[in-house]
């Protein structure tokens, strides 16, 4: 990343023909990025031209999640063409991600980031306009969870970004799910969809578990409609042990196991938005 420079232009502008999305959750463990690569992929599956910005800048999780690991356990850095960084690609998806230009220290693990906000807001802008990312039809963003910084520095950079929000079906996530939409909204992002993860599963005997309850999604979604325009909930993805084992291994689920039950609710939401 460099500093100091004039900012470039951005490409993904009000006159840009790439949907800007941005995935984001009320707080941390609801399965945000994990959903975000997955339906990045399953994007992808769908033909469509698909980049992904991991602006989670503090809880990095996409290049692990895709897979991005080169032989020395780390992501790979992008390639430099000038000043432009190529991204790069997993189940063609275009990715950037922080975690992508830090470095072991020594034999330690990978350095955290202890950034305050007008590191970040240049952190997130250079990732938008310093990636080539080329025609896009679709630029999804894996969002911190919360309202914090990195997402008012979204909504006065893509102020026409469209947001998801997911969710769990406990209803005392649904509060703070519901304040990190209306941050979005508040910058003029409209709110299009939410995603509740972690729904019941069925279990091999036909019973159903609903560890995190039900009817968060609905709630959340029913709370954040208006009279001008309804905020429908596009899915609800169930608990999966091939959702989450395929997301440790860096093989997301709707390609490792496009027939799971998770996969196959990841594969609808593509065609929904
Ligand atoms: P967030 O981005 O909201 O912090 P993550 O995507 O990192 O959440 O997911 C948190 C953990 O929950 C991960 O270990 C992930 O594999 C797991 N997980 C996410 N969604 C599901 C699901 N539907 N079923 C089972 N495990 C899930």
């Amino acid at each position: 990343l460099r500093g100091g420079r004039a900012a470039r232009e951005m490409p993904f502008g009000p006159d840009s023909l790439t949907r800007v999305i941005a995935v984001t959750s009320g707080k941390g463990g609801v399965g945000k990025s994990t959903v975000t690569a997955n339906l990045a992929v399953a994007l992808a599956q769908r033909g469509l031209s698909v980049g992904l910005v991991d602006a989670d800048v503090h809880g990095f999780s996409i290049p692990g999640l895709l897979g991005l690991v080169g032989p020395d356990g780390l992501p790979p850095s992008p390639t430099r063409i000038d000043d432009l960084m190529l991204p790069p690609v997993a189940y063609d998806v275009k990715t950037i991600s922080i975690g992508m230009f830090l470095r072991r220290s020594t034999d330690g693990p990978l350095g955290a980031v202890a950034w305050r906000g007008p590191m970040l807001h240049r952190t997130v802008q250079q990732f938008l306009t310093d990636v080539f990312f080329g025609d896009l039809d679709v630029l999804l963003l894996d969002m911190p969870p919360g309202t914090g910084d990195v997402a008012i520095s979204v909504g006065q950079l893509l102020p026409h970004a469209e947001v998801l929000v997911v969710t769990t079906p406990q209803s005392a996530a649904s509060d703070v799910a519901i304040r990190s939409a209306l941050v979005a909204r508040q910058t003029g992002q409209r709110v299009i969809g939410v995603v509740e993860n972690m729904a019941a599963m069925t279990l091999p005997d036909g019973s159903t578990l609903d560890l995190f309850g039900a009817g968060g999604g609905a709630e959340v979604a029913e709370r954040l409609s208006t009279p001008e325009e309804e905020v429908p909930l596009l899915a609800s993805i169930p608990l999966s042990t091939a959702l989450r084992a395929d997301g440790d291994a860096g093989t997301p689920v709707v390609a490792a196991s496009a027939s799971d039950p998770a996969a196959l609710a990841v594969t609808a939401l593509a065609e929904r938005i």
